[in-house]
C-alpha cells in the first residue's frame, strides 16, 4: 500500500453561487489521523461529502492510492476502501449488533447475498463481523436490537460497521456530537485505536479532543483552506488564531 492513501487536488464544490469548497488540497495518510476544524459553514461536511461520493466535485480531483476516484459514486468508492459514518445513520434500528455489523461486513462481499449460504456464510464476513464488533468495544453486545443501545453504543455500532467494510480511509464527521463527557472519553480512544490499520479523517468541534487525537491538522474557513500541519503548528497560526481559534 503506498504511503499516501488518499489524496485530494484543488477539490471545489459549488452550490448555485455558493463555492462551499473551494480549491481544498488535503492529503490524509495510511496510519494518520487527519482533522478538520473551521467555523460553521466552513465546508468541512461538504469536503467529506466529496471524498465519500455523496457530492461530486465541481472540480479538482481525488485519488486513493493510484487510483482516480473523483466521479465514483459512493458504493464504488466503499467497495475501494473509503469508509464513512455518521451524519448520516445507516444502523437498522430493530436488527441486532450482529446483523447490523454482519450486513455492513457483507456489502463489502462479492458473494451473492442469501441468508443461507452466500455471504452470510462466507468464512471472510464472519471473520471481518466478528473483528470489527470486538475492535468497536461491542464483545458482549452482539444479540442486543440496535435502539436500545445507548447513545455511545449506537457511536461504537456505527464505527463497527465502517470497521467490517475493512476500510483504507475513514472518514468520521462529529463523532462526538451530543456526547457526554464520559461517552466522549470511550469514542475517543476508539478513534485513537483507528490509526493502527487504517487512514482517519475526522471533522470535530471539540477542541481538546482534536488535539489530542489528530496527527496533522487543516483548517477551513470559507470553502478555503487557511492552515494546515502539524497540530502545534497550526495552533500558533497567526490566521487560525485570528480567525479561529479567537485569541
Ligand atoms: P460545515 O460542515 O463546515 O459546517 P458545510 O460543508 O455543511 O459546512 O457547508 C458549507 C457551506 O455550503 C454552507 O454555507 C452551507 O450552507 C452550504 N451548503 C452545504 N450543503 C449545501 C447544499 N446541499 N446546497 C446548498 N448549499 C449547501
Ligand atoms: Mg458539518
Amino acid at each position: 500500500m503506498p504511503e499516501t492513501t488518499l489524496r485530494a487536488e484543488r477539490l471545489g464544490k459549488r452550490f448555485g453561487g455558493l463555492r462551499a469548497v473551494a480549491e481544498v488540497s488535503i492529503e490524509i495518510r495510511r496510519g494518520e489521523i487527519h482533522a478538520v476544524i473551521g467555523p460553521n459553514g466552513a465546508g468541512k461536511s461538504t469536503l467529506i461529502n466529496l471524498l465519500s461520493g455523496e457530492l461530486i466535485a465541481s472540480s479538482g480531483e481525488i485519488k486513493l492510492g493510484e487510483t482516480d476516484i473523483t466521479s465514483l459514486a459512493p458504493d464504488k468508492r466503499a467497495r475501494a476502501g473509503i469508509g464513512r459514518a455518521f451524519q448520516k445513520t445507516t444502523i437498522f434500528p430493530r436488527f441486532t449488533v450482529h446483523e447490523n455489523v454482519r450486513l455492513a461486513a457483507q456489502a463489502r462481499s462479492r458473494a451473492p447475498l442469501r441468508m443461507f449460504g452466500g455471504a452470510f456464510a462466507d468464512p471472510d464476513v464472519q471473520r471481518r463481523t466478528a473483528d470489527a464488533i470486538s475492535r468497536a468495544g461491542l464483545a458482549g453486545r452482539e444479540s442486543i436490537i440496535a435502539n436500545v443501545l445507548s447513545h455511545g453504543e449506537q457511536r461504537q455500532l456505527e464505527i463497527a460497521m465502517v470497521l467490517a467494510t475493512d476500510p483504507a480511509i475513514v472518514l468520521l464527521d462529529e463523532p462526538l456530537a451530543g456526547m457526554g463527557q464520559l461517552e466522549a472519553r470511550g469514542i475517543i480512544a476508539l478513534i485513537a485505536s483507528l490509526r493502527e490499520r487504517h487512514a482517519v479523517l475526522i471533522v470535530e468541534h471539540d477542541m481538546d479532543a482534536v488535539f489530542e487525537l489528530a496527527d496533522r491538522l487543516t483548517v477551513m474557513q470559507d470553502g478555503q483552506v487557511i492552515a494546515s500541519g502539524l497540530p502545534q503548528d497550526v495552533r500558533v497560526h497567526p490566521a487560525v488564531r485570528a480567525a479561529y481559534l479567537g485569541t
